[in-house]
């Protein structure tokens, strides 16, 4: 048991009521035909949290919203491991030991007709620097009320909190919210979440973990951090990226050592064997990756190194 039950009962009560990188650095494997390309910053719709590129002929572009910053004391990340242990392990990448930064940023795809939301960041919630994603999406030339479809990994507050306004309503007004079956069923379940449930049940699809969701997105069930929590697969002919959501946190951390885990996982040894997993899949199949939470705008792939993975971002 790496998590006392007092600081289990903080995070739980953080998630419920405000509910709720480098590494060494890894040189950059050979680029792959699949792989996404920056996109000239060119146009008049491109700010500093605007990281426009492709996959394949898509439009894509990270959106940034913030930044959650978590004391390295062994509570919130790398749970009941040494201090020791973690400060080495950031020491090595370059990283600092006192405070843990985790970016807060989603991902744009325009598909033919479709304008693709995945995540949606954490909106006011007071425990991240956050909210900035709306100002972002406008940046990239998209009103909220064009967004058609928005995909959810999994229901923490960072990534659903963007789904409503300061007055509790719906913010992506005409979108399909599609979340999988298991982690609808969770949200509902908790009373804490009454509002947000009711400004976005009328335009709710759940999904089964791990179902082709849309043309051109398949769901990955990565279990373990919460009930229903789903990497998405986005592809456009031979051209893919790989949405992990809350697979990972940290791009030292999480990467690095896998079983280190993060006092958010609900299920901590499914959610370590789930991110060994996930990360092995990615390494092996050289599929470029974006994470939430890797530093901005958190594109890139992993790589096995020393009988382990690391981050290389996109250059
Ligand atoms: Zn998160």
């Amino acid at each position: 048991m790496r998590r006392s039950a007092p600081v289990r009962a903080v995070l739980v009560l953080a998630l419920a009521g405000a509910l709720a990188a480098c590494a060494e650095q890894a040189s950059p494997p050979a680029a792959a035909d699949a792989a996404p390309s920056p996109v000239p910053a060119d146009t008049a719709s491109v700010s500093a949290d605007v990281y426009r590129f492709r996959i394949g002929g898509l439009d894509a572009a990270v959106l940034r919203d913030g930044d959650i910053r978590v004391a390295n004391d062994g509570k919130t990340l790398a749970v009941g491991v040494p201090k020791a242990e973690v400060d080495a392990l950031l020491t090595r990448a370059g990283e600092p030991t006192d405070t843990l930064q985790l970016a807060v940023q989603a991902l744009l795809v325009r598909s033919g007709d479709r304008v693709l939301l995945f995540d949606t960041g954490a909106g006011a919630a007071e425990f991240a620097d956050a909210g900035r994603l709306q100002a972002a999406l406008r940046a990239a030339g998209v009103e909220p009320g064009q967004v058609t479809d928005v995909f959810i990994s999994h229901a923490h507050p960072d990534h659903v909190g963007g789904l409503t306004g300061d007055a509790g309503q719906a913010v992506f007004a005409n979108a399909t919210v599609h979340l999988s079956a298991p982690e609808w069923d969770a949200l509902q379940a908790e009373p804490a979440n009454a509002a947000l449930v009711a400004a976005i049940a009328p335009r709710v699809e759940a999904f089964a973990p791990g179902a082709d969701v849309a043309p051109g997105v398949t769901a990955v069930a990565v279990d373990g951090h919460t009930p229903g929590h789903s990497a998405f697969e986005i592809t456009d002919g031979d051209a893919r990226l790989l949405y992990i959501g809350d697979a990972a946190h940290h791009f030292v951390i999480s990467v690095q050592r896998p079983a280190w885990t993060i006092a958010f996982d609900g299920d901590a040894p499914l959610a370590e064997a789930s991110r060994e997993a996930l990360l092995a899949r990615a390494a092996d199949s050289g599929v470029t990756v974006a994470s939430p939470h890797f530093p901005y705008p958190g594109l890139g792939r992993i790589v096995r190194r020393d009988g382990t993975f690391v981050w290389a971002p996109l250059q």
